[in-house]
């Protein structure tokens, strides 16, 4: 995208500023200027209205009522379910089982197919990129199982080193765990090509897609990934939501990994049979009006147009790395080659704790720490970053407040 085309978008924007309530309201007595969309997204009316009209004209409990109610709420979230598969553009309705969030999605995978699929010595292989959600439930399980767990390393502009990842795969390697974009730095990571070597060396494909179904077109089956997971709240969707893709004939053979209403076909005192996939997956009863919101914020995100997104953040991603750099005294971490709209810096003299402190007073929420990715800051030696991170609604006028106050953090710390 050449420099006429990005002014062109920046100046024409998204239009979407009035769908989030939130985003007229003050801090401090300023305007909220919001760039914590890493973190977790503002949610527009429509989300808002889906969740509150279904509790205020539909709620019953799902999948077992007789009744008129429960029918209704059994087809709105279903009908949710089949939103997120078009979303996803999977093939299949039951290839989307609902859960509270991609942490929860991950889990399910290890606990459930790692399980059942994995034995002592086999290996699998994440990436130095990782959010803890996409660590620690491999962690647990190579604890429990003997499995063992390897890691891509990274290079100094925060991408993962390719060669050492064709290296690392190999014939003992039984799954790949990837993040599709590092919440911490940004990165786009090739996610195409990691499945494409998965696969040629006989292994499956997870793909945390956390912080990339608001930003891009996904589209799991030109990925072909085995597993997809991620998180309704950083989709302009309900807390507590989310979804796992995984491929039917994985879940068909999967076993349950939590037991209760709704997962079973049968029951006796001593053993009991399983439903088929997603049910046997949504154990007790699920976030109905949840799933429900979160069915409007994919319908929401589609029609606005993931295209369209993906081109007004990147140019707005620019701007705002641009006008940073040209902040004395600020250093980006995560200078990759392809970058989703995450900025992490950080400020020479000033803790990111008290620059989130003080951008908050200018009515800016951006956030400071490790981001749930220490490795990261292993890494680049350091205890944390400031983060700003984009969404559909930001402008170039926020970035600017961004600026202003980093500049306002450096007067008061006598750093400018
Ligand atoms: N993976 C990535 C890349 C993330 O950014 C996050 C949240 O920040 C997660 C996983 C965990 O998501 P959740 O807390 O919604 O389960």
């Amino acid at each position: 995208m050449n420099a006429p085309e990005r002014s062109h978008l920046l100046e024409q924007g998204l239009n979407c500023i009035k769908d989030f309530p939130v985003l007229s309201t003050s801090v401090h007595g300023k305007p909220l200027v919001y760039l914590d969309n890493g973190a977790t997204t503002q949610k527009p009316a429509c989300v808002i209205d889906a969740e509150s009209q279904f509790y205020r004209t539909t709620n019953a409990n799902i999948h077992r009522g007789v009744h008129r109610l429960s029918q209704q709420a059994t087809d709105l979230y279903e009908h949710a379910r089949d939103r997120v598969r078009a979303f996803l553009n999977a093939a299949h309705a039951d290839e989307i089982v609902f859960t509270r969030g991609t942490t929860e999605s991950i889990n399910l995978v290890a606990q459930s197919w790692g399980r059942a699929n994995l034995q002592p010595g086999d290996e699998i292989l994440i990436t130095g990129l990782e959010h803890h959600s996409n660590i620690v439930p491999w962690q647990l399980l190579c604890q429990d199982i003997g499995t063992v767990l390897k890691a891509v390393p990274i290079n100094d502009r925060g991408e993962l080193q390719m060669d050492a990842y064709a290296e690392l795969i190999g014939p003992r390697t039984r799954l790949v765990a990837v993040s599709q974009v590092s919440n911490a730095l940004g990165t786009v990571n090739p996610v195409d090509v990691i499945v494409r070597m998965a696969h040629d060396a006989g292994a499956k494909v997870l793909i945390d897609g956390a912080q990339a179904v608001a930003h891009q077109p996904v589209d799991v089956q030109s990925l072909d990934c085995d597993f997809y997971a991620f998180s309704g709240h950083k989709l302009y969707g309900p807390t507590g939501t989310g979804a796992l893709y995984a491929k039917r004939e994985l879940l068909r053979d999967m076993p349950p990994w939590q037991g209760g209403g709704d997962m079973i076909y049968t029951v006796s005192l001593t053993e009991s049979t399983f439903a088929d996939p997603p049910a046997r997956f949504e154990a007790g009863t699920p976030n109905i009006a949840g799933a429900i919101g979160l069915g409007a914020a994919v319908e929401y995100v589609r029609g606005l147009g993931l295209d369209r997104i993906a081109a007004y953040e990147a140019a707005l991603l620019h701007y705002m790395t641009e006008r940073m750099q040209g902040i004395e005294g600020v250093r980006l971490i995560g200078t990759g080659a392809h970058k989703a709209g995450i900025l992490s810096f950080v400020v020479e003299g000033i803790h990111p704790h008290d620059l989130g402190t003080i951008l908050d007073a200018e009515g800016v929420a951006i956030r400071a720490g490790h981001h749930c990715a220490m490795p990261i800051m292993t890494y680049f030696g350091i205890p944390g970053t400031a983060r700003a991170s984009l969404a559909v609604y930001n402008t170039p006028a926020d970035v600017d407040a961004l600026v202003r106050g980093v500049r306002k953090a450096q007067e008061l710390f006598g750093t400018e």
